[in-house]
């Protein structure tokens, strides 16, 4: 096991992309002595999973701001970066999204509006327009069709190793394999890491650890509003391609709230927006995908894919999202504990908010004005009963 240092500066838990994007960030502004630790490997926790999908499609206001400091982010990586090789498999291929008449369709329409009155290029396209683009869909039900020309998918994985590369060479120190075991707490102020290979000493915690960050609520005495959803994603190979030109899709007409965008260029990754099997132990391990769930999203995707009946199972798998109440994330300071900055509760969208949140968490732990203001992020809204409810209801579309 590789020894941890007496101390650090600060100490991040978890190298998914949060903790990544984190640790490069605090680098980038001077924070010093940097570790991240992970039990595991970098971006091999709930990251690896990501269907990767990046939009600034949100009808959560902060939530567009966010994206839209990530997408130019997500855009220029390895300019960012300073690092010619990096790379986040960036695909650019735009993002649709359809509503039927009534709620859907008011709430697509006002996010457009509000994504417009951010200087983001979106339009609003007739069913034949977007028939265009996605020539394999049937849209002629929608009620409003937008689209988004900067967006698409990129690789979570990839972008969590690409910023541990460029951070590493900003003289963070990474330790692969070894836990965080608890806080040393002294008189409501953190004062150090426990591992099992030791003890770290440090005045500044940055917790990135998703689905587990129970186990920081347990060290630090205070109940997390939090889940671990368990989701299936399908790979179908159809009878003509979805190709990586052909835009992600967001079906808010559809049952389950289907997305589905290009695999491997030639086949459909679809997964539904909707709620996930709760589990009560957070874990990555793979879980069950079933006939009746296959045969039941196949028939979603028949109805808005002419011939896709016929489309058969390439692969399938399951991710596991960090859900809090209202679908949305914890970001800053925790309550009573100077010292310790939680980020957890992506709730199935945190990818694509990535870059920004790294680099507001890394202020927020060196004491510096954010970029954006994190006040509605804080996780003493779910007491106050200020929820950043979004107006599509319970999902990850937010
Ligand atoms: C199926 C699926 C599809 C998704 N699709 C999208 C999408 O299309 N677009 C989008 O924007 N987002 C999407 N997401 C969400 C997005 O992928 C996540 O929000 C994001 O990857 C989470 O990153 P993270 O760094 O918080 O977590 P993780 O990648 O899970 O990293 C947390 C790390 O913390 C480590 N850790 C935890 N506790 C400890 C400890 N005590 N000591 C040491 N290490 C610890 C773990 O080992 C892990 O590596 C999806 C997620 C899933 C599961």
């Amino acid at each position: 096991m590789t020894l941890p240092p007496p101390s650090a500066d600060v100490v991040v838990i978890g190298a998914g992309v949060i903790g990544c994007s984190t640790a490069w960030h605090l680098a980038r502004l001077g924070a010093g002595r940097v570790v991240v630790l992970d039990r595991g490997r970098i971006g091999e926790g709930t990251s690896a999973m990501s269907s990767g999908i990046l939009r600034t499609h949100y009808s959560v206001p902060g939530n567009v701001e966010l994206a839209q400091r990530s997408w130019r982010f997500f855009e220029h990586f390895a300019q960012e970066l300073g690092d010619d090789e990096a790379s986040a498999g960036l695909v650019k291929c735009g993002y649709l999204i359809a509503a039927p008449a009534g709620e859907k369709c008011e709430a697509l329409d006002a996010a457009l509006a509000a994504q417009a009155a951010r200087g983001i290029a979106v339009q609003r396209l007739s069913a034949q327009e977007a028939r265009e683009l996605l020539p394999i869909a049937r849209l002629d039900d929608a009620a409003l069709i937008g689209h988004e020309p900067d967006a698409g998918y990129a690789d979570a994985t990839l972008t969590a190793t690409s910023l541990a590369r460029a951070a590493r060479r900003l003289g963070v120190h990474f330790l692969e394999g070894v836990a965080a075991e608890g806080l040393v707490i002294e008189g409501h102020r953190v004062r150090g890491v426990l591992t099992a290979a030791g003890r770290i000493g440090t005045a500044m915690v940055v917790s990135a650890q998703n689905i587990w960050a129970h186990e920081l609520g347990r060290w630090a005495g205070i109940a997390l509003p939090l889940v671990a959803e368990r989701h299936r994603v399908l790979a179908l190979a159809g009878p003509g391609a979805y190709t990586s030109a052909m835009p992600v899709f967001k079906d808010l007409a559809s049952p389950g709230m289907l997305y589905t965008r290009s695999y491997g260029r030639t086949q459909m990754l679809v997964s539904e927006g909707t709620a996930g099997e709760v589990l009560a132990v957070p874990d990555t391990a793979q879980g069950d995908v079933s006939m009746d769930l296959v045969a039941d999203i196949g028939a979603q995707v028949a109805a808005r894919f002419p011939g896709w009946e016929e489309a058969a199972l390439a692969s399938s798998w399951t991710g596991v999202y960090d859900v809090t109440p209202d679908w949305n994330p914890v970001l800053g300071p925790l309550p009573g504990i100077e010292g310790l900055v939680a980020a957890f509760g992506f709730s199935g969208h945190g990818f694509k908010l990535s870059p920004a949140i790294g680099e507001l968490l890394a202020q927020t732990a060196l004491g510096l004005p954010t970029a954006v203001p994190l006040q509605t992020y804080a996780f003493e809204r779910f007491a106050a009963g200020r929820l950043l409810r979004g107006r599509y209801g319970a999902g990850a579309v937010s």
